[in-house]
């Protein structure tokens, strides 16, 4: 048994990420939304473009106006209506002043804008009642972006701040990553698909649709392959299939030290090169993780726990950081963790890490985690409903009071990607 973190590192080391050049496609900008990006993005232009009025106002020389105020007003001739979109027409000289738009270009001569609530208009004149600063409430060309720099870089997941700089830098289309293909097969004699009639003694398939929902959540495509019967025949046809048809592959079951766990025999046989067969982590202890030769490179094998519980535990905390590598994205791969402040008392055997399933709430003073209720057993999913983060209990602890900060594993559908 190997600690978590030591677990987490290795197979992140493993893990060969999809390839900037040949693991590419082309979409549109509104599909562009939960894609990585595969190459950078510069900037073809200055931002602002121009310099431009923040206010509703006028645009005036600061010369003269920086004498003005309410008791000595200025007043200034207008020369033109500058609205957002229309460039202007005239140069502003001593005297004068143009009335302009928030977002409109700065007409040449003026250098300052002197906010419409500081003025009285009288006809074709304008009177500035305030001073203000050299170049106020004007955005300066160039100020928040020179042109030809980069705006994103490669491996960003593109949420929607990225989508407007994208629209913003006029990229219709959008280079990104492929998704990456998970295959994932279900092993046991006694499993049934959820359409079935259940017989005694058998057992639905949950994990292969909670397995598939976290992949497509993590903007991945499942390879469903079904359900695969304790036989070493059917499960070696099933995991060369899955080898071959993804980049990646997870199984649930049959990584136990029971008479019916062929999985890391099967891996053997087919040369697979075996890395992980368990970790000290409760629940989800055995994890067989192994590294085997794919279509075009080497890919990477997860047996997970067949426990419905340990299956998505696992999937959380070492999964999920392979397939943020796997995807090419940039940034920091490894599970979210956070403290929290725990409602209740969390207990644990001391002897693997374990984790505890619960909610996060967001209060005034912080992060708190409460605990689910009912039976934390690795078959249970029952309570598993809702759940948003995972409590850890370390190594060597058996209790952590409530009241105390804990730190847990973020497992919630949105993370920022680090
Ligand atoms: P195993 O790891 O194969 O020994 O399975 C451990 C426990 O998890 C057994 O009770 C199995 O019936 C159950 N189990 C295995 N695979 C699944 C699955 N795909 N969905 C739900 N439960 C499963
Ligand atoms: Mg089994």
């Amino acid at each position: 048994m190997i600690p978590a973190d030591t677990a987490e590192a290795q197979i992140l080391e493993l893990v060969m990420p999809l390839d900037s050049r040949r693991d590419v496609e082309t979409v549109s900008l509104p599909e562009a939304a939960g894609r990585v990006l595969s190459a950078s993005v510069v900037s073809p232009t200055d931002f602002p473009h121009w310099d431009n009025s923040a206010m509703d106002g006028y645009a005036v020389r600061y010369d003269d106006i920086a004498q003005a105020s309410a008791t000595q007003p200025i007043e200034l001739a207008v020369i033109e209506d500058i609205p957002a979109g229309q460039p202007p027409q005239q140069s502003v000289a001593a005297g004068q002043a143009a009335r302009i738009f928030t977002g409109a270009m700065m007409p040449p001569g003026a250098d300052t804008v002197i906010m419409q609530e500081e003025t009285e208009r009288r006809g074709d004149r304008v009177q500035i009642l305030a001073t203000s600063r050299p170049r106020a409430f004007v955005r300066e060309r160039g100020s928040y972006q020179r042109a030809g720099g980069r705006v994103l870089s490669v491996g960003s997941v593109v949420t929607a701040t990225e989508v407007a700089i994208l629209a913003a830098v006029q990229r219709s289309q959008v280079e990104v990553y492929r998704q990456p293909r998970i295959a994932i097969l279900s092993t046991g004699n006694e499993l049934v698909a959820p359409e079935d009639e259940l017989q005694p003694g058998q057992i639905v398939d949950s994990n292969q649709y909670a397995l598939a929902a976290l992949v497509r959540q993590m903007g991945a495509i499942p390879v469903c392959l079904g359900i695969v019967p304790d036989d070493p025949a059917a499960l070696k046809t099933a995991i060369s299939q899955a080898i071959a048809e993804a980049d990646m592959v997870l199984s649930s079951g049959g990584v136990s030290v029971g008479d019916y766990d062929y999985v890391d025999q099967i891996l053997g046989d087919l040369g697979a090169t075996l890395h992980i067969r368990s970790v000290a982590v409760k629940p989800g202890k055995p994890l067989t993780v192994a590294t085997i030769k794919g279509a075009s490179a080497p890919q990477l094998y997860f047996g997970l726990p067949g426990n419905p519980v340990s299956a998505l535990v696992s999937f959380w905390r070492f999964v999920a950081p392979a397939i943020r590598k796997l995807s090419g994205r940039g940034g920091n791969w490894a599970a979210p963790f956070l403290l929290a402040r725990s409602r209740q008392d969390l207990k644990a055997g001391g002897k693997r890490e374990t984790y505890l399933w619960g909610q996060l709430h967001t209060t005034p003073s912080g992060l708190e985690f409460s605990l689910a209720p009912g039976s934390h057993s690795s078959g249970n999913l029952i309570n598993l409903a809702g759940t948003q983060a995972l409590a850890v209990v370390p190594i060597g602890a058996t209790a952590i009071a409530a009241g105390s900060l804990v730190r847990v594993l973020w497992v919630g559908a949105a993370w920022p990607s680090g």
